[in-house]
């Protein structure tokens, strides 16, 4: 998608990999300053060496004080891609606290946590930025091994639309992506049996799987001013699954 964000200011979690390591490498590519965000180093100096001059952060989100200390400070922010995220395997009956408390705090307390640096900042300068929460299809939808997963990315459901309530007077909008199924390392985990990826995808009216790129795009179009009039929102890319 050939969109222009030269002059703006944008902030990728989960910059290492992934539906995040190309929305870098996308917003990056359309003129925009990012800052790529994310856990392990080895990949932010990669995604560095191909994207020059993005300014990486290397932090755990799931730990408020140290990303308080990397991001309290990060300065304007014109463009927010919340997208870390982690999933673990595990049925209802063994979900432990651990599983619980990790989940939500990178997948959603983060999302908070990182927002109310940057949407305080957009404030401040009166920019009409935009947030876009990368959740998943499974917000709505059941999914084997997930209950702690989906019900992070349901909360994001409703936390996109009570952020998008409180930051719409100050010309701030914030929409969701939904995807399917994407076969990136998190995908790979999540369907790790070939057949069960085969059923999955007959499930699918498409009979496909979304591809990095097709996520990438709807992220591009929510940031963008394409989109001035969408917010509270969540685009599926979901091959049609929940039509079926
Ligand atoms: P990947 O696992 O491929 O990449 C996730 C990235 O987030 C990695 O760079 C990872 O770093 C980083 N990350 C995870 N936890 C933290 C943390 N605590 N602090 C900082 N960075 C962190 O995932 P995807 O690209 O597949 O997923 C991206 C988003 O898309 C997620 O929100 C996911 O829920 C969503 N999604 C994915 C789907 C799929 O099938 N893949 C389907 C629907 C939604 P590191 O590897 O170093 O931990």
């Amino acid at each position: 998608m050939q969109l222009n964000f030269s002059g703006l200011r944008a902030l990728v979690t989960g910059a290492g990999k992934g539906i995040g390591r190309d929305t870098v490498k996308a917003l990056h590519a359309s003129g925009a300053s990012v800052v790529a965000v994310s856990r392990t180093n080895t990949d932010l100096v990669s995604l560095s060496k191909e994207c020059p001059g993005i300014e990486p952060v290397c932090v755990d989100l799931g730990n408020w004080e140290a990303t308080e200390q990397a991001l309290g400070s990060v300065g304007p922010v014109d463009l927010l891609v919340n997208n870390a995220a982690v999933a673990p395997l595990q049925s209802f009956l063994e979900i432990t606290k651990e599983t619980f408390d990790r989940t939500f705090n990178v997948n959603v307390r983060s999302v908070i946590q990182v927002s109310q640096f940057v949407a305080r900042g957009m404030i401040a300068r009166g920019v009409q930025g935009s947030i876009v929460n990368v959740s998943s299809m499974v917000a709505y939808v059941t999914f084997p091994n997930l209950p702690v997963y989906s019900s992070t990315k349901s909360a994001l459901t409703m936390l996109t639309k009570a952020m998008a309530w409180e930051l719409g007077p100050h010309k701030i909008r914030v929409n969701s992506v939904n995807p399917t199924l994407v076969l990136t390392a998190m995908g790979k985990h999540v369907v790790p049996d070939p057949e069960m990826a085969r059923k999955l995808k007959e499930r699918h009216p498409l009979k496909k799987f979304a591809e990095v790129e097709d996520v990438v795009n709807s992220i591009l179009f929510l940031l963008s001013d394409r989109s001035v009039s969408i917010t509270g929102s969540g685009i599926l890319v979901d091959c049609g699954y929940l039509a079926s």
